[in-house]
């Protein structure tokens, strides 16, 4: 649904600017409305896309969350009940909650707005875009990850089709073919369930997959993270609990857990032009690669102020830069705040993360 927000030109100077309007953007203004802030007069979220959803709107159309819409939900209003695939709603039905969530709290975000940079200005942060610049107190980074996709590199040329979960969109453009889909998450799960039904599929993974039990969903995934960062700063361990599994058993995965196809080799060593191949020498030949490896963080926005460490990542205290405390980051992985990249994760760190600037 097109987004009717007026779109004012750039002013002067706002006590905040939010980059992205996603779930994390969106949760993020939610707790500044709370704290008395005014959109449009005091903050403003800037989005690149011209429609709501963030990533969601991108995903392949059978994707389904891993969590009921009442554990995916952001904060103040739960995301409308869905009845049909055992209550896991399709990337569609997050559009529209999200959709609905910006109308309903009155967040104004403006679109297509796209950041290019955020630059120190003396006492303030001026945020750079094609429409014109702002400058603000406090700039809070919710780029999410999307526009990111990560393949890791193997040695070898590989002459057929390949495609990374952000490209993918259904199994049918698969059928008949042979097919290596790589990686050990809840991506890779959900699509090597689907075109296996259509296509000769063959699994790869770095480790043994770990799956969740039936009964147990996305959830666990943040009570996972919380307990790992509560062990983190406790200097304890969370074994335990991360030894829980990854992968959460959605219905079309549990139907291939019943179809025989859940079974994954270790990660191959090398590219052929029709394959790949092992250090052990055995070989695989495939028509095609889906890589399901995950997505690194949009931070090339913020390179101007130099605050990168060598993993990549801007270093944080929670989710503020240690290197310039005007930046706050929210979303983008558990580095931000235990599940902050998550629906049901993303509130805990926003509402921290406003607490921390009123
Ligand atoms: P995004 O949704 O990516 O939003 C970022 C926004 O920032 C976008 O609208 C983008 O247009 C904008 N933007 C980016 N760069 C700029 C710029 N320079 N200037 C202005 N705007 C910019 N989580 C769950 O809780 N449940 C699930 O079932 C689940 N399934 C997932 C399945 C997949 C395949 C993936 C990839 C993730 C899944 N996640 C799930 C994780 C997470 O909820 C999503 O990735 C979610 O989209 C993250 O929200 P976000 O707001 O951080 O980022």
């Amino acid at each position: 649904m097109p987004q009717n927000t007026p779109q004012p030109a750039p002013r002067g100077h706002l006590k905040v600017v939010v980059i992205g309007g996603g779930q994390a953007g969106l949760a993020t203004g939610f707790y500044l409305r709370r704290a008395g802030l005014t959109p449009g007069e005091d903050f403003v979220i800037l989005d690149s896309a011209a429609e709501p959803g963030g990533a969601w709107a991108h995903m392949w159309p059978t994707l389904r969350t891993f969590s009921p819409t009442q554990h995916s939900s952001l904060p103040g209003w739960m995301m409308p009940a869905w009845t049909g695939d055992n209550g896991y709603p399709p990337g569609a039905h997050v559009v529209d909650y999200l959709t609905r969530y910006e109308q309903r709290y009155q967040l104004a975000v403006q679109r297509p707005v796209r950041v290019r940079a955020v630059e120190r200005d003396r006492g303030a942060l001026v945020v750079r875009t094609d429409k014109g610049d702002w400058t603000a107190d406090h700039v809070i980074s919710a780029t999410g990850t999307w526009s990111r996709p990560f393949v890791p590199t193997y040695p070898g040329p590989f002459a057929g089709q390949q495609a990374h979960t952000a490209q993918y969109r259904r199994a049918a453009d698969f059928a008949g073919q042979r097919v290596l889909i790589v990686g050990g998450g809840n991506s890779a799960a959900q699509i090597l369930a689907e075109v296996s039904t259509v296509a000769d599929t063959t699994w790869v993974t770095q480790r043994e997959p770990r799956f969740l039990p039936d009964d147990v969903d996305g959830r666990a995934l943040f009570e996972i993270a919380t307990a790992r960062r509560r062990a983190h700063d406790t200097g304890t361990t969370s074994a335990g609990v991360a030894g829980l599994g990854d992968i959460v058993m959605v219905y079309s995965v549990r139907q291939a857990r019943d179809r025989g196809v859940l079974h994954a080799r270790r990660m191959f060593t090398g590219l052929d032009a029709d394959g790949v191949h092992w250090a052990d020498g055995s070989r695989l030949s495939v028509d095609a690669i889906i890589w399901c490896t995950g997505f690194r963080p949009a931070l090339s926005h913020l390179t101007p102020l130099a605050l990168r460490g060598t993993d990549g990542l801007i270093p944080t205290e929670e989710t503020q830069a240690l290197k310039e405390p005007r930046l706050h980051l929210v979303g983008y992985g558990d580095w931000t705040g235990p599940a902050s990249a998550t629906l049901i994760g993303v509130g805990r760190t926003a509402r921290d993360l406003v607490k921390s600037l009123t």
